[in-house]
């Protein structure tokens, strides 16, 4: 199967990072994004596929998406977002309905459209963006680790499911990663963080995308369902 690949919210962050190692790899790499079009145009043109503006919370826009870009033989799902830290009495309905529809039914959609492609060719990959606070969980941040606890799951079901098409579902975890998302986490409390890792330090966006596009490569072929800590060994 030709080595082509999606990778959602591919514009900035992990998802770029992921998107360039995956090229340097001979992936010709599609690129999804929701608002930053002149940067996903920019990441798109280093990797040989298309930027595709898409909602993953939209299905109508995943659907389309899916027709653009046509089948692919790995799918990255890496779209997200992260809410404010607060008290969880102070989450709106509106917020949690967002990052619930972002964050596991993008993966949810996207997964949807890209399979079928899979299973005909007997072949393919998915790759979804977890977290360690899916695993430990985060105080202040009950929704956003509620969102990546259910993209482990979902990983290990579905790859259950795909397994006997010959298709791999993986996902990756990582700890705190120096991206927008994170950039309002500063001083002390970044400190902090750096320092309860065995590594003493943040992570990169290369870090995470080194390891997926690691997980991409044939000699992985029997690795499925697992969820691959990129911590800097916070989690032992
Ligand atoms: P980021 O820098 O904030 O980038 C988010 C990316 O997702 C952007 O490309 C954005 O597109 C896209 N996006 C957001 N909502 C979207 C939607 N509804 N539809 C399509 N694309 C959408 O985030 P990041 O830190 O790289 O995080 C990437 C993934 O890793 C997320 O799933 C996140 O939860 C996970 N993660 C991050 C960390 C961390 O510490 N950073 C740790 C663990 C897990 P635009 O550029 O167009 O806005």
């Amino acid at each position: 199967m030709e080595k082509i690949a999606l990778v959602t919210g591919g514009s900035r962050g992990i998802g770029a990072a992921t998107a360039l190692a995956l090229a340097a790899r001979g992936w010709t790499v599609h690129v999804n994004y929701l608002k930053f079009r002149d940067k996903a145009e920019a990441i798109a043109a280093k990797t040989g596929g298309v930027a595709v503006q898409a909602d993953v919370a939209d299905s109508d826009a995943v659907a389309r998406m899916a027709e653009i870009t046509g089948p692919v033989a790995l799918l990255v799902n890496n779209a997200g977002i992260a809410l404010r830290g607060g008290l969880l009495t102070d989450v709106t309905d509106d917020a949690w309905n967002r990052l619930l529809d972002v964050n596991v039914g993008g993966m949810f959609r996207c997964s949807r459209a890209y399979i079928p492609g899979m299973v005909h060719r007997k072949a393919g990959q998915i790759i979804n963006l977890a977290s360690i606070l899916g695993v430990m969980g985060g105080s202040c941040e009950a929704p956003y680790s509620a969102t990546k606890g259910a993209v482990i799951a979902f990983t290990k079901a579905l790859a259950k499911e795909l397994g006997p098409s010959g298709i791999r579902v993986n996902a990756v975890a990582p700890g705190m990663i120096d991206t927008d998302m994170t950039a309002a986490i500063t001083g002390e409390d970044r400190a902090d963080l750096a320092e309860s890792t065995a590594m003493c330090r943040i992570g990169t966006p290369e870090d995470v995308a080194e390891m997926i596009a690691l997980l991409a490569e044939p000699g992985t072929g029997f690795v499925t369902g697992q969820v691959i800590g990129i911590d800097g060994g916070l989690v032992l």
